[in-house]
């Protein structure tokens, strides 16, 4: 019988579907099982209304069938089925207008392969993947006759007629051999069948049934020392049919959501929360998401893949959906299930860009609220959320140049210097004093350290609270945020901390006496420093070290362990204390002991830096320095 050609655009497609290097093969089996639920979606709705078709919703499934000796896996389904014109329509050519860019895109570079395959169905030929040899045999509803149609790829196909006794489709796929690098008898093994459809088609809403073939005792070696095995076969559907986030929330359990979660997504914890959201309008999903109670182990390496697993009315579309995710709310887990999503590759690429930024917009929002909602309702959650992706966040108000602060920065918390605790940047403005024009904030590597920071003393005697700020990117943040309600976010290593003006002029006496030690500072630590000034900070302490220009020493670190060679230098600024009794100890010695009065000040500058977190340049001489003075 001759061969009939595939139509010239089919043809194509079909020599890359058959020749390709997909990594992907694996989503052939979903196509197929895609196709028979459709088919039996048809049937089941003219079942409805046409009493004839004799069948109800629950005689409907799909069956699949493996031998190992022949090679060939069925699928079989009791929907439709196709007539001879229905076959060379649907099977003859791929009647999508999108597969011409489709194939455009694999053309291009095959590493793409796997997100266009995982982004859009493509539909029966995928089958060529795997299978060398096709045979669909199929009866349609109202028709006598049923066909057969083979093909083995790119070469054409045959329609002839054939004996069926009911209604439906089989698809019957033989294998193709196996060659040094693939092998294909995976696919006809049982366990891995029914892994793939769990994977793929868990929500199909029809069974999908496999023989299984088991081992038991034989019952009469039972009592015996030595018994016996026999294999036997057991009808198990393999998919569970409803998704969970199809069912109505008051349906489903905190114990099946959570068992949900971990099993999916292969966390030993609970989540600390579950979202669930039905929307309606431009775009329709349904979407089940989950905030993980602990960082994962890999989240700040580059194994960790952000993003949702999109399904289309139950079918899995991509495991790992990134455009479903702002980078901010990475740590999300969940699922999004979409009838607008298209399994086929007929719907236009820009179509489905558009439906996803759509989703991503109101899933963003939605999370959102529910962070904002966990705050506020049950802190202690949210301070376990804090301590696992708190710093997401911060890197949230950091990135794109900040343009996502002002959603961002009411989700923040620091550690309150007056409450002891972490506070929202709100709580910390409704409690500023009414002469307080700044709010506050220290960095360092602790809160112990930081609170043993000496400029923080005048700040704490006005009773103005402090930010202490303990990770790498705060500072960063801060730079982001610059203000909050208005108000100015300022270290406490400004220069100028709008403090209440000090009444009390320097008189001229102590305005020569400054001047004197500051002339002796500077010349003894020569390039040491950018500057020396008299400091409107210190009170119990003799000096402080601050930074001036853009540059704190928190940032002088970060690009220090970026690149330890070339790092920039934050500007040394030593503020002293000119009343304190050790600077004016180191006065008194220069007239007597002027080696004695340099170590003093060098020391003094030594204090600062380790106050300030700032690795001393010579610890030799320091040690050397401090032994000496102890003599
Ligand atoms: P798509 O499903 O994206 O339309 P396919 O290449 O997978 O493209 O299938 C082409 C067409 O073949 C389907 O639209 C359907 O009309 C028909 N078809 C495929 N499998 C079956 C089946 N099991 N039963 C009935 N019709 C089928």
């Amino acid at each position: 019988m001759a061969k009939k050609q595939f139509k010239s655009e089919s043809k194509r497609l079909l020599d890359l579907m058959i020749n390709s290097i997909y990594t992907n093969k694996d989503i052939f089996l979903r196509e197929i099982i895609s196709n028979a639920s459709d088919a039996i979606d048809k049937l089941c709705f003219k079942s409805l209304t046409d009493e004839k078709v004799g069948m109800s919703r629950n005689d409907f499934k799909i069956e699949i069938s493996a031998n190992e000796d022949t090679r060939t896996l069925t699928v079989s389904d009791n929907g439709i089925g196709m007539d001879k014109e229905d076959l060379e329509n649907n099977l003859g050519v791929i009647a999508s207008s999108g597969s011409y860019k489709f194939k455009q895109e694999m053309e291009k570079d095959s590493k793409e392969d796997i997100d266009i395959i995982g982004q859009f169905g493509v539909g029966f030929y995928s089958a060529f993947m795997v299978a060398k040899d096709i045979t669909v045999i199929t009866k349609k509803y109202g028709c006598d006759t049923a066909y057969k149609w083979n093909s083995t790829g790119a070469d054409g196909y045959t329609i002839t007629e054939c004996d069926k006794d009911t209604v439906g489709t089989d698809i019957i796929m033989i294998m193709k051999d196996n060659t040094d690098e693939e092998s294909y008898d995976e696919y006809l093994e049982q366990y891995r069948l029914s892994a793939l459809i769990k994977k793929y088609s868990d929500y199909i809403r029809y069974p999908i049934e496999m023989e299984m073939k088991k081992s038991r005792m034989k019952e009469e070696t039972k009592d015996s020392d030595k018994p016996e095995y026999e294999d036997y076969f057991e009808k198990e559907t393999l998919n569970s049919m409803v998704p969970l986030w199809q069912k109505p929330k008051k349906d489903v359990t905190d114990e099946e959501y959570n068992q949900f979660y971990m099993e999916k997504f292969m966390d030993y914890n609970q989540p600390l929360k579950v979202i669930t959201t039905s929307v309606e309008g431009v775009v329709t999903y349904k979407a089940m998401l989950f905030i993980p109670s602990k960082t994962p182990y890999n989240y700040f390496t580059k194994e960790y893949k952000k993003g949702l697993q999109l399904y289309s009315s139950g079918v899995l579309i991509m495991d790992n959906c990134e455009d479903l995710l702002p980078e901010h709310f990475r740590f999300v887990k969940g699922v999004v299930d979409s009838p607008d999503v298209s399994l086929n590759i007929s719907r236009e690429m820009l179509q489905q860009d558009r439906v996803l930024k759509q989703m991503e917009k109101t899933l963003e929002k939605k999370i959102k609220n529910e962070l904002t909602s966990m705050l506020k309702k049950s802190p202690e959650d949210y301070e376990k959320f804090w301590s696992a992706f708190g710093i997401q966040i911060k890197y949230g108000c950091v990135a794109d140049y900040g343009t996502h602060k002002d959603e961002l920065q009411d989700l923040l918390l620091f550690y309150s210097s007056k409450e002891k605790k972490n506070i929202t940047l709100k709580e910390y403005v409704e409690k500023m004093k009414e002469n307080q024009k700044y709010i506050y904030y220290a960095t360092g590597e602790s809160v112990e350290t930081i609170d043993r920071l000496p400029v923080l003393e005048l700040l704490k005697d006005n009773d103005f609270d402090i930010l202490y700020l303990t990770d790498e990117v705060d500072e960063f943040c801060m730079q982001a945020l610059m203000q909050y309600d208005k108000k100015e976010l300022r270290s406490v290593l400004n220069d100028d901390l709008g403090l209440p003006e000090d009444s009390k002029e320097e008189t001229k006496e102590e305005k020569d006496n400054s001047e004197g030690i500051i002339n002796f500072m500077k010349d003894t630590l020569g390039d040491k420093v950018a500057d020396v000034v008299v400091s409107k900070k210190l009170k119990s302490y003799p000096v402080v070290l601050t930074a001036k220009g853009g540059m704190s020493f928190e940032m002088e670190r970060y690009f220090q362990q970026m690149n330890p060679d070339g790092a920039m230098k934050a500007q040394r600024v030593l503020e002293i204390n000119p009343t304190h009794q050790v600077v004016q100890a180191m006065m008194s010695y220069i007239d007597t002991d002027m080696e004695r009065a340099k170590k003093y000040c060098n020391l003094l500058l030594c204090q600062a830096q380790l106050l300030a977190g700032v690795d001393l340049d010579n610890t030799a001489e320091y040690s050397q320095n401090v032994l000496s003075l102890m003599d």
